[in-house]
């Protein structure tokens, strides 16, 4: 036996602890759970971009066999969680979807873990019970927090008493909750982070559910936006119209105020180190970067927060045979939302299935469009069409425009577009 670095940890008998202490990479030896006859593609992920690159691949070429890993039997959708905190939406329930019928329609193997490494040599990945091989591996794990960032943040403490509800689900509850506690004349404090961050619009359309369920309820009660950036991020002029026409007595906004620091006992959070600002509620939503797997296996960019990759296969530019879609990669022009994370994950899929059969790819077409409630029924959207150019994804010339005005037309348009996309993802 010729001896290679494989070879050598597995004389040596023991594994990843061998490695480390032989100083090199460490390389996962869990067994095998799933020996693979066909040609592999393992999808991690079964959010937004994971369920649509796992369907598409299936559809594009069933002889490949297509293993998604998702730590949750089901999954919450961001989209539209904004309306369960403002009181629109009761509950989780419209929002939240499984996997079983997607599965079973196109023959997906759901594997319900986590998946806690990934070994771009050995191309397997480790989850709980052993080791996955693949052929080609797609990552579509979503975003994880830069919690180090905000001082006095406690990881595990602090989102208990002061929520980010940026991942659905609990956390959103818990926001509504408190909002549901505070007292009429209470202040509500949210922070918007420093772009990039997942979905540029979203902590807007946050604040005009927050202050129209304080409108309805809580009159004499004030919403302060701390916001990290100069100025709105996306949609701005028709946001700053809303404010006005519905909000005025209640929205305090505030631009270029980073929250650096935050004290969950006497509820307050510091503005760049020196102005104290305290709430009854307070909704602080951290900077992010790529989900925590994607910046463990190294596939994270100079940045060390996103994941850059070839704009047309969105295979990784660090690891072969790897590719990143949806918030965690570096998608050029595309904003960090569910429609693109869509979007990229057909090109992907396109793409690896041609890659895998030895044929040309195909340049992406890509679409978002993001669609803001301004109250219960009024809505505005942005919409773009992107395309590669020199390398890079860019915006078509022309092609980003925003609604003509606050309408409820766009309000029905949103709500057709939620039930659009997850019945899409669902089966
Ligand atoms: C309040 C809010 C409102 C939004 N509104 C909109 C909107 O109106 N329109 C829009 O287009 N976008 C919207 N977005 C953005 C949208 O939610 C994200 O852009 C989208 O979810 C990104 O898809 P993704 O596949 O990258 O990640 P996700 O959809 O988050 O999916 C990631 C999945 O990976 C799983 N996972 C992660 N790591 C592992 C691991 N190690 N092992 C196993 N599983 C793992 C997670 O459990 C999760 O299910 C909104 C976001 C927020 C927070």
């Amino acid at each position: 036996m010729t001896i290679n670095r494989r070879n050598f940890l597995k004389l040596l008998g023991a594994g990843a602890g061998a490695g480390a202490a032989a100083g090199l990479p460490m390389i996962s030896h869990a067994a095998e759970i799933m020996p693979n006859k066909a040609r592999r593609v393992v999808v991690i992920g079964g959010g937004y971009g994971g369920t649509i690159a796992a369907k598409y691949i299936r559809m594009n070429d069933p002889t490949i066999e297509v293993v998604m890993i998702e730590r949750n039997k089901q999954f919450i959708s961001c989209p539209f969680s904004n309306l369960v905190i403002g009181g629109v939406l009761k509950d989780m329930s419209s929002l939240t979807i499984s996997y079983d019928k997607l599965a079973a329609n196109h023959g997906i193997k759901m594997v319900y873990d986590e998946v806690s490494a990934i070994d771009p040599a050995g191309k397997t990945v480790t989850v709980s019970t052993g080791s996955i091989s693949y052929d080609r591996l797609i990552v579509s794990p979503g975003i994880d927090f830069r919690f180090e960032e905000i001082e006095g943040y406690d990881a595990v403490e602090t989102p208990k008493v002061i929520p980010h509800a940026w991942k659905a689900g609990e956390q959103t509850l818990l926001l509504r909750k408190q909002l549901q506690a505070m007292p009429n004349g209470g202040t509500v404090v949210m922070t918007v982070p420093l772009a990039p961050y997942r979905c540029p619009p979203g902590p807007y359309e946050r604040s005009n559910m927050i202050a129209m369920y304080l409108k309805n309820n809580k009159p004499k009660s004030k919403l302060i936006i701390l916001d990290a950036n100069p100025d709105v991020t996306s949609k701005g002029a028709l946001f700053k119209k809303g404010w006005a026409k519905h909000y005025s007595e209640i929205i305090d906004y505030r631009s270029a105020k980073k929250v650096t620091q935050v004290n969950a006992k006497n509820m307050t959070v510091t503005v760049e180190g020196i102005e104290d600002i305290k709430g009854d509620v307070i909704n602080l939503i951290p900077p992010q970067r790529a989900g925590a797997i994607a910046v463990k296996t190294g596939l994270v960019g100079p940045d060390k927060n996103w994941c850059p990759v070839n704009p047309t296969t969105f295979e990784s530019t660090i690891h072969k045979d790897i590719h990143v879609i949806g918030d965690a990669s570096s998608a050029g022009a595309m904003p960090k939302s569910g429609y693109s994370a869509n979007s990229e994950a057909k090109v992907c899929a396109v793409n690896v299935v041609a890659l895998m059969n030895g044929r040309e790819t195909q340049e992406l077409s890509g679409i978002n469009t993001c669609y803001s409630y301004i109250t219960d029924k009024e809505a505005v959207s942005v919409t773009g069409i992107y395309k590669v150019a020199e390398g890079k994804i860019i915006a078509v010339p022309n092609s980003v425009g925003v609604s003509p005005d606050l309408s409820e037309l766009e309000g029905i348009y949103a709500e057709s577009w939620i039930k659009n996309i997850l019945t899409e993802m669902s089966t």
